[in-house]
């Protein structure tokens, strides 16, 4: 088996979660193989690599699994993004529209400044709101996000399409 093939085997398909009509995709089983984890943050740094990153961000919650690991590998500081009201100090935020409703996002200050060349990481590619929203989180800073990277990329749901129409580079280890 190849490790994109080991990686998809352990993602398991739970219909009708969190909400009636969405296939949600468990990727948890995966980080209880600790091989196969070092593998993945391995191959994906190694992709991201050469755009020479000096931050990589990591979107709450699940992007706080393998973020760490990316930027361990990359040697570069983690920042968490998180949704309003759970970072302690000052704070800067964006909210932005979601299919039903809105959602508020927030990062430390000082976590990235003006001359950083960022990475977004999450695990999960669906839609592609969430990175979007991110992605203009950290240009309020000064930073410039210089690509986004995911585990895996739901193709169906165009998120992909959409980060690329803003002109990103979109890395994903599998997409299904
Ligand atoms: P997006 O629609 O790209 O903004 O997705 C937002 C977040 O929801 C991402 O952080 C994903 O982790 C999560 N997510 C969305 N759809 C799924 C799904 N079908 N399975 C697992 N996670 C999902």
């Amino acid at each position: 088996m190849t490790l994109r093939e080991q990686v998809l085997a352990q993602f398991i398909d739970i219909p009708n979660f969190p909400k009636e009509g969405i296939l949600f995709k468990d990727i948890l089983p995966l980080f209880q193989n600790p091989e196969i984890v070092k593998k993945v943050s391995q191959v994906l740094a190694d992709n991201i690599r050469g755009l020479n990153p000096t931050a990589l961000v990591g979107i709450e919650s699940r992007g706080f699994l393998l973020g760490p690991l990316l930027a361990q590998e990359l040697q570069v500081p983690f920042v968490c993004i998180r949704k309003k009201g759970k970072l302690p100090g000052k704070t800067i935020g964006l909210s932005y529209e979601l299919e039903y409703g809105h959602a508020e996002i927030e990062m430390q200050i000082g976590s990235i400044t003006a001359d950083d060349r960022v990475i977004v990481h999450d695990d999960v590619l669906a839609t592609g709101g969430t990175a979007i929203a991110a992605e203009a989180l950290i240009n309020k800073t000064g930073a410039q996000v210089i690509g986004h990277v995911f585990l895996l990329d739901i193709k169906s749901l165009g998120g992909k399409k959409k980060i690329e129409n803003e002109n990103q580079t979109v890395h994903t280890f599998v997409t299904v």
